[in-house]
């Protein structure tokens, strides 16, 4: 159980430090007011943290000790397959939550924040949190995971979420390297645009390679060519915090047209190499 200890202070090392590195070095501009952002950005992260701690965890932990382990294979390749199988697996479980409109209402809140960075790695509506509950006993049961590769995927997977969604600028030389093997900052900016086609595409959490094996990448639209949000909830006083508190419960916009009219389109000149290859700017 020493590893589940160390996490956290893993993870608020890595917040603290992309915090701090994406403000020297930003990606994208913002357009929001910072502190309002953060405001909201940190209370709804504090009702998903608890969600997390008295629901997620418990049942999680409930169905890793009942695992049997059915498959006879040495210690390593259970953490190898165990650890790729929890990524491959929440990869899916984004693509239900953009897919399927009553899980889309909740994940819809994570995406209207209007600008993009560290912060918003933790913002979820605690009901996508409390869903999720049931998803995590499910993708323990069925993959048979050891507790081992289960700790080590859990840290992997916070600092990664964090790294995507910060609005560091790395040397984009650096990024393509990583981007072969990792989910990177420019590959998720184009996940939270708000053209529709966008936001449909790169769903990896960890690792870039799901998204490349089922063809939902798409790494050639610069991020300055980016708006990011939601259409249909892209006026400031849509991202107060009561409103997005109770927005999954509220009779659904169209989600892509803005409220005075028009659907973002990506004009064809904006892209840049091809579909597989990161823009710059
Ligand atoms: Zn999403």
């Amino acid at each position: 159980m020493k590893s589940s200890f160390y996490t956290p202070i893993i993870v608020i090392g890595v917040f603290a430090l992309l915090f701090a590195v994406e403000k020297l070095f930003p990606l994208r501009e913002s357009k929001a007011g910072l502190i309002a952002r953060l405001v909201v950005n940190a209370c709804m992260s504090a009702l998903a943290f608890l969600v997390a701690a008295t629901v997620v965890r418990p049942w999680a932990m409930a169905a890793l000790n009942c695992v049997t382990h059915l498959l006879p294979m040495p210690v390593w390749a259970r953490f190898v397959t165990g650890f790729l199988l929890l990524d491959l697996s929440f990869y899916y479980w984004h693509i239900a939550n953009h897919k399927v409109p009553w899980l889309w209402r909740f994940h819809n809140v994570h995406h209207i924040d209007p600008d993009l960075d560290v912060s918003t790695g933790f913002r979820f509506h605690f009901g996508e949190v409390l869903l999720s509950a049931l998803f995590r006993v499910l993708q323990v049961s069925l993959i048979g995971i050891s507790f081992p590769a289960f700790a080590a995927y859990e840290v992997v997977f916070q600092s990664n979420t964090l790294f995507h969604h910060s609005n560091l600028r790395l040397p984009i030389r650096l990024e393509r390297l990583l981007n072969r093997i990792l989910v990177t900052p420019r590959m998720h900016g184009i996940h939270h645009s708000q053209v529709r086609r966008e936001t449909n595409s790169n769903f990896g959490v960890v690792f870039c390679w799901w998204d490349k094996l089922h063809r939902t990448l798409g790494l050639n639209i610069p991020q300055s060519k980016i708006e990011i949000g939601i259409a249909g909830y892209s006026a400031p006083e849509d991202n107060r915090l009561w409103h997005s508190l109770t927005m999954p419960f509220r009779k659904q916009r169209d989600y892509w047209s803005k409220a005075g009219g028009g659907t973002p389109e990506r004009a064809a000149a904006d892209l840049q190499h091809q579909s597989s290859f990161l823009a710059e700017w």
